[in-house]
């Protein structure tokens, strides 16, 4: 199910949930809305991002604005670095978890940007391909599982399979 930006009764629900002491989480499962698409909205939607982080702190839990200063998605700079460091580390998710924090994010994060920008998505994956472990068989669970592989193909292994379809069409020669 999707939160469209202007399904306000969704998201009220969720401001309903937070206000009433529940987690970002439990306030999303409860609104029956995935907790991704709603960090989504939250990016999209700055009144929507302001009143969450106001009703999660009236039970003293603190949410970080995703509209304080420019948003990463559109902040070339921050993204340059960000790449410059997965260059190094290559394609593992333990890897690119550290490089996320190192700068306050999560490793999600560089994929719901991607979702708002193209510019950075096709960054991202494209160095994510030439950083990957050459031996390993991408596009397969153990590369996924074992190996904890995040290149495009790997990652299209928790898609459905119109849109794995898409992306292995763009990054498996
Ligand atoms: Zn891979």
């Amino acid at each position: 199910m999707y939160l469209l930006i202007n399904d306000s009764a969704r998201k009220r629900a969720i401001i309903g949930g937070l206000a009433s002491g529940l987690s970002f989480k439990e306030a999303c499962a409860r609104a029956e809305v995935k907790e991704l698409t709603a960090l989504v909205c939250r990016h999209k939607d700055q009144e929507f991002d302001r009143a969450v982080v106001e009703a999660a702190s009236r039970h003293g839990k603190v949410l970080r604005s995703l509209h304080v200063g420019m948003p990463p998605y559109k902040d070339r700079e921050l993204q340059a670095r960000i790449l410059q460091d997965i260059a190094t580390t290559g394609a593992r998710a333990d890897a690119l978890a550290k490089v996320a924090q190192r700068y306050g994010f999560r490793v999600r994060h560089f994929w719901i940007w991607g979702r708002m920008d193209d510019l950075w998505r096709g960054r991202i994956n494209r160095l994510l391909m030439s950083v990957r472990d050459p031996n390993l068989p991408h596009g397969t669970s153990p590369a996924y599982r074992k190996h904890k592989c995040r290149c495009p193909p790997c990652r299209s292994l928790t898609l459905t399979k119109e849109k794995r379809r898409q992306v292995l069409a763009e990054y498996q020669a």
